[in-house]
Protein backbone atom coordinates (compact mmCIF):
# COMPACT_ATOMS: atom_id res chain seq x y z
CA UNK A 1 0.00 0.00 0.00
CA UNK A 2 1.44 3.20 -1.22
CA UNK A 3 -1.10 5.62 -0.28
CA UNK A 4 -0.46 8.13 2.28
CA UNK A 5 -4.31 8.31 3.64
CA UNK A 6 -5.95 5.72 4.60
CA UNK A 7 -8.52 3.66 6.34
CA UNK A 8 -7.85 -0.29 6.83
CA UNK A 9 -11.03 -1.87 8.40
CA UNK A 10 -10.22 -5.47 9.86
CA UNK A 11 -12.25 -8.19 12.00
CA UNK A 12 -11.53 -11.26 13.20
CA UNK A 13 -12.52 -14.76 11.59
CA UNK A 14 -13.91 -16.22 15.05
CA UNK A 15 -15.91 -13.11 15.01
CA UNK A 16 -15.02 -11.84 18.60
CA UNK A 17 -13.92 -8.51 17.76
CA UNK A 18 -13.10 -6.13 14.79
CA UNK A 19 -10.87 -2.64 14.33
CA UNK A 20 -9.63 -0.64 12.16
CA UNK A 21 -6.50 1.33 11.20
CA UNK A 22 -5.93 5.02 10.29
CA UNK A 23 -2.41 6.74 8.95
CA UNK A 24 -2.67 10.23 7.63
CA UNK A 25 -0.33 12.82 6.37
CA UNK A 26 -1.27 14.51 3.83
CA UNK A 27 -3.14 17.52 3.75
CA UNK A 28 -2.92 18.20 7.51
CA UNK A 29 -0.39 20.88 7.12
CA UNK A 30 -2.42 22.49 4.95
CA UNK A 31 -5.43 22.14 6.90
CA UNK A 32 -3.81 23.53 10.33
CA UNK A 33 -1.58 26.19 8.58
CA UNK A 34 -4.40 29.66 8.87
CA UNK A 35 -5.32 28.17 12.48
CA UNK A 36 -2.08 28.92 15.08
CA UNK A 37 -3.02 26.84 17.98
CA UNK A 38 -0.71 25.97 21.05
CA UNK A 39 1.32 23.26 21.04
CA UNK A 40 -0.74 21.06 23.66
CA UNK A 41 -4.06 21.99 21.36
CA UNK A 42 -2.59 20.91 18.13
CA UNK A 43 -1.89 17.80 19.18
CA UNK A 44 -5.57 17.26 20.43
CA UNK A 45 -6.91 18.20 17.50
CA UNK A 46 -4.60 16.15 15.03
CA UNK A 47 -5.77 12.86 17.71
CA UNK A 48 -9.21 13.46 16.80
CA UNK A 49 -8.44 13.57 13.11
CA UNK A 50 -6.82 10.28 13.41
CA UNK A 51 -9.58 8.78 15.30
CA UNK A 52 -12.68 10.31 13.51
CA UNK A 53 -12.11 7.37 10.50
CA UNK A 54 -12.02 4.80 12.90
CA UNK A 55 -15.94 5.32 13.68
CA UNK A 56 -16.89 5.52 10.25
CA UNK A 57 -15.77 1.84 10.05
CA UNK A 58 -19.31 0.50 11.10
CA UNK A 59 -21.19 3.71 10.15
CA UNK A 60 -24.66 2.77 8.69
CA UNK A 61 -25.41 6.08 6.77
CA UNK A 62 -24.80 8.85 4.91
CA UNK A 63 -24.33 11.79 6.51
CA UNK A 64 -21.57 13.17 8.99
CA UNK A 65 -20.38 12.07 12.54
CA UNK A 66 -20.08 14.88 14.39
CA UNK A 67 -17.58 14.31 17.74
CA UNK A 68 -17.26 17.03 20.32
CA UNK A 69 -14.99 17.44 24.00
CA UNK A 70 -16.54 20.60 26.12
CA UNK A 71 -14.44 21.28 28.43
CA UNK A 72 -15.34 23.21 31.65
CA UNK A 73 -11.81 24.14 32.27
CA UNK A 74 -9.62 26.75 30.26
CA UNK A 75 -9.90 24.69 26.60
CA UNK A 76 -13.71 25.73 25.75
CA UNK A 77 -14.22 23.19 22.99
CA UNK A 78 -13.00 20.74 20.48
CA UNK A 79 -14.93 19.93 17.80
CA UNK A 80 -13.92 16.91 14.74
CA UNK A 81 -16.29 16.07 11.96
CA UNK A 82 -16.13 13.18 9.10
CA UNK A 83 -18.58 12.42 6.68
CA UNK A 84 -19.52 9.40 4.86
CA UNK A 85 -16.67 9.90 1.85
CA UNK A 86 -14.46 10.12 4.81
CA UNK A 87 -13.63 14.04 4.40
CA UNK A 88 -12.58 14.86 8.10
CA UNK A 89 -12.05 18.02 9.63
CA UNK A 90 -11.48 19.63 13.64
CA UNK A 91 -11.53 22.83 14.67
CA UNK A 92 -10.94 24.30 18.92
CA UNK A 93 -11.77 26.96 20.50
CA UNK A 94 -8.94 27.66 23.31
CA UNK A 95 -6.90 30.62 24.56
CA UNK A 96 -3.87 30.67 22.22
CA UNK A 97 -1.39 30.07 24.55
CA UNK A 98 -3.34 27.07 26.51
CA UNK A 99 -0.78 24.35 27.22
CA UNK A 100 -0.96 21.35 29.73
CA UNK A 101 -2.05 18.03 30.09
CA UNK A 102 -5.32 16.25 28.74
CA UNK A 103 -6.28 15.82 32.36
CA UNK A 104 -5.66 19.88 32.57
CA UNK A 105 -7.56 20.57 29.89
CA UNK A 106 -10.50 18.89 29.65
CA UNK A 107 -11.07 16.01 32.27
CA UNK A 108 -14.49 15.98 33.74
CA UNK A 109 -16.04 17.89 30.98
CA UNK A 110 -18.55 16.19 28.52
CA UNK A 111 -17.86 14.04 25.37
CA UNK A 112 -20.90 13.58 22.62
CA UNK A 113 -21.14 12.00 19.67
CA UNK A 114 -23.46 13.41 17.28
CA UNK A 115 -24.37 11.04 14.23
CA UNK A 116 -26.12 13.25 11.74
CA UNK A 117 -27.71 11.53 8.88
CA UNK A 118 -28.02 13.57 5.80
CA UNK A 119 -31.12 11.62 4.18
CA UNK A 120 -34.73 12.92 5.19
CA UNK A 121 -36.51 10.86 7.62
CA UNK A 122 -33.33 9.59 9.24
CA UNK A 123 -33.03 10.96 12.75
CA UNK A 124 -30.12 12.22 14.24
CA UNK A 125 -28.50 10.53 17.18
CA UNK A 126 -26.25 12.05 20.46
CA UNK A 127 -24.81 10.16 23.31
CA UNK A 128 -22.51 12.16 25.85
CA UNK A 129 -20.47 11.03 28.41
CA UNK A 130 -18.29 12.42 31.17
CA UNK A 131 -14.71 13.15 29.80
CA UNK A 132 -12.42 10.84 32.04
CA UNK A 133 -9.08 9.12 31.87
CA UNK A 134 -5.42 10.90 30.80
CA UNK A 135 -5.47 11.14 27.02
CA UNK A 136 -8.11 11.51 24.46
CA UNK A 137 -7.90 8.17 23.39
CA UNK A 138 -9.11 6.45 26.84
CA UNK A 139 -11.95 9.45 26.93
CA UNK A 140 -13.00 7.89 23.69
CA UNK A 141 -12.47 4.07 24.83
CA UNK A 142 -14.74 4.89 28.08
CA UNK A 143 -17.49 6.74 25.44
CA UNK A 144 -17.84 2.95 23.91
CA UNK A 145 -17.42 1.21 27.44
CA UNK A 146 -20.55 3.32 28.91
CA UNK A 147 -22.34 4.43 26.31
CA UNK A 148 -22.66 1.81 23.79
CA UNK A 149 -21.54 -1.01 26.04
CA UNK A 150 -18.40 -1.81 23.53
CA UNK A 151 -14.93 -2.99 25.41
CA UNK A 152 -12.77 -0.95 22.87
CA UNK A 153 -9.38 -0.44 22.66
CA UNK A 154 -8.00 2.82 20.79
CA UNK A 155 -4.42 3.90 20.10
CA UNK A 156 -3.95 7.43 18.44
CA UNK A 157 -0.10 8.60 17.75
CA UNK A 158 1.16 12.17 16.41
CA UNK A 159 4.43 12.53 15.24
CA UNK A 160 4.12 16.04 13.70
CA UNK A 161 1.97 16.50 10.81
CA UNK A 162 1.74 12.54 10.41
CA UNK A 163 -1.03 10.47 12.38
CA UNK A 164 -2.60 7.41 13.17
CA UNK A 165 -5.17 5.72 14.49
CA UNK A 166 -5.74 1.98 16.24
CA UNK A 167 -9.04 0.75 17.09
CA UNK A 168 -9.85 -2.59 18.15
CA UNK A 169 -13.57 -3.21 19.52
CA UNK A 170 -15.34 -6.48 20.74
CA UNK A 171 -18.39 -6.77 18.24
CA UNK A 172 -21.47 -6.33 19.65
CA UNK A 173 -22.97 -8.98 22.48
CA UNK A 174 -25.88 -10.50 20.07
CA UNK A 175 -23.69 -10.80 17.26
CA UNK A 176 -20.63 -11.79 19.33
CA UNK A 177 -18.89 -15.42 19.31
CA UNK A 178 -15.88 -16.71 21.53
CA UNK A 179 -15.14 -16.22 25.06
CA UNK A 180 -14.51 -13.30 27.22
CA UNK A 181 -10.96 -15.37 27.11
CA UNK A 182 -10.55 -14.95 23.15
CA UNK A 183 -10.95 -10.96 23.73
CA UNK A 184 -8.65 -10.76 26.74
CA UNK A 185 -6.14 -12.34 24.07
CA UNK A 186 -6.57 -9.95 21.57
CA UNK A 187 -6.52 -7.05 23.57
CA UNK A 188 -3.67 -8.22 24.93
CA UNK A 189 -1.90 -8.60 21.77
CA UNK A 190 -3.05 -5.09 20.77
CA UNK A 191 -1.89 -3.07 23.14
CA UNK A 192 1.26 -4.07 22.92
CA UNK A 193 1.45 -1.24 19.94
CA UNK A 194 3.68 1.32 19.87
CA UNK A 195 2.72 4.92 18.48
CA UNK A 196 6.08 4.43 16.40
CA UNK A 197 4.96 0.96 15.13
CA UNK A 198 1.53 2.73 14.49
CA UNK A 199 3.04 5.35 12.53
CA UNK A 200 5.41 3.80 10.42
CA UNK A 201 4.47 0.33 9.76
CA UNK A 202 2.77 -0.58 6.70
CA UNK A 203 -1.11 -2.17 8.56
CA UNK A 204 -1.35 -5.06 6.83
CA UNK A 205 2.36 -5.89 7.83
CA UNK A 206 1.31 -4.47 11.33
CA UNK A 207 -2.11 -6.87 11.58
CA UNK A 208 0.40 -9.81 10.96
CA UNK A 209 3.04 -8.78 13.65
CA UNK A 210 -0.17 -8.51 16.47
CA UNK A 211 -1.94 -11.19 15.46
CA UNK A 212 0.26 -13.58 13.69
CA UNK A 213 -1.43 -16.44 15.26
CA UNK A 214 -5.40 -15.46 14.48
CA UNK A 215 -7.40 -15.42 11.36
CA UNK A 216 -7.78 -11.77 10.36
CA UNK A 217 -9.70 -10.31 7.50
CA UNK A 218 -8.54 -7.57 6.01
CA UNK A 219 -11.62 -5.36 3.75
CA UNK A 220 -10.61 -3.22 1.19
CA UNK A 221 -8.53 0.58 2.47
CA UNK A 222 -10.44 3.58 1.57
CA UNK A 223 -8.82 6.89 1.16
CA UNK A 224 -8.90 9.57 4.38
CA UNK A 225 -8.69 13.37 3.28
CA UNK A 226 -8.01 16.10 6.13
CA UNK A 227 -10.06 18.92 4.31
CA UNK A 228 -12.14 21.79 4.93
CA UNK A 229 -15.94 21.94 3.40
CA UNK A 230 -16.19 25.70 3.75
CA UNK A 231 -16.50 27.54 0.32
CA UNK A 232 -17.17 30.28 -1.67
CA UNK A 233 -20.13 28.68 -3.28
CA UNK A 234 -21.02 27.90 0.77
CA UNK A 235 -20.39 31.26 2.07
CA UNK A 236 -22.77 32.76 -0.93
CA UNK A 237 -25.46 31.09 0.20
CA UNK A 238 -25.30 31.83 3.58
CA UNK A 239 -25.10 36.21 2.07
CA UNK A 240 -27.87 35.07 0.16
CA UNK A 241 -29.97 33.87 2.47
CA UNK A 242 -29.01 36.69 5.10
CA UNK A 243 -31.01 38.78 2.47
CA UNK A 244 -29.55 42.19 0.46
CA UNK A 245 -30.38 44.90 3.35
CA UNK A 246 -28.54 43.21 5.83
CA UNK A 247 -25.58 42.53 3.59
CA UNK A 248 -25.86 46.04 2.48
CA UNK A 249 -25.50 47.53 6.21
CA UNK A 250 -22.18 45.38 6.45
CA UNK A 251 -20.99 46.78 3.16
CA UNK A 252 -21.82 50.11 4.73
CA UNK A 253 -20.31 49.56 7.88
CA UNK A 254 -17.23 47.47 6.61
CA UNK A 255 -16.96 47.88 3.30
CA UNK A 256 -16.44 44.28 2.46
CA UNK A 257 -18.12 41.51 3.57
CA UNK A 258 -15.71 39.23 4.98
CA UNK A 259 -16.33 35.13 6.65
CA UNK A 260 -13.54 33.75 8.20
CA UNK A 261 -14.34 29.76 8.44
CA UNK A 262 -13.60 28.52 12.13
CA UNK A 263 -12.57 25.14 11.15
CA UNK A 264 -9.94 26.05 8.45
CA UNK A 265 -9.48 29.51 9.33
CA UNK A 266 -9.88 30.96 5.76
CA UNK A 267 -11.06 33.88 4.92
CA UNK A 268 -14.10 34.65 2.31
CA UNK A 269 -14.10 38.11 0.94
CA UNK A 270 -16.92 39.61 -1.27
CA UNK A 271 -16.17 43.38 -1.80
CA UNK A 272 -19.73 45.55 -2.62
CA UNK A 273 -18.82 44.48 -6.44
CA UNK A 274 -18.92 40.95 -5.70
CA UNK A 275 -22.16 40.93 -3.10
CA UNK A 276 -23.84 43.45 -5.63
CA UNK A 277 -22.94 40.64 -8.72
CA UNK A 278 -24.09 37.44 -6.45
CA UNK A 279 -27.66 39.26 -5.63
CA UNK A 280 -27.96 40.00 -9.38
CA UNK A 281 -27.13 36.45 -10.44
CA UNK A 282 -29.65 35.21 -7.91
CA UNK A 283 -32.35 37.24 -9.11
CA UNK A 284 -31.95 36.56 -12.55
CA UNK A 285 -32.23 32.68 -11.65
CA UNK A 286 -35.20 33.01 -9.58
CA UNK A 287 -35.61 31.96 -6.06
CA UNK A 288 -36.00 28.39 -6.40
CA UNK A 289 -32.12 28.25 -7.44
CA UNK A 290 -31.05 30.08 -4.76
CA UNK A 291 -31.87 27.12 -2.82
CA UNK A 292 -30.75 24.28 -4.44
CA UNK A 293 -27.25 25.32 -5.98
ZN1 LIG B 1 -13.04 26.10 6.25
Amino acid sequence: MTQSNFLLPFAFENQVAHGAIVQVEAGVAEFFAHRPYSEAVGRLLREALAAMPLFTTHMRFEGRINLQFQGDRRMELLVAQIDHHLNARAMAKAPADLNGSFTELLYGGILALLMEPSTEGVPASQALVLIEGDSLSQALEGYFERSEQLPTLIRLAVRGDRIAGFMLQRMPLQSAQGSQDDWEHLWTLASTLTPDELLDVEPTRLLDRLFHEDAVRVFDARPVQVVCRCSRAGISRMLLSLGQKEVDEILAEQGRVSVTCEFCGQEHVFTPHDAHELFKAADESGPEDDIRH
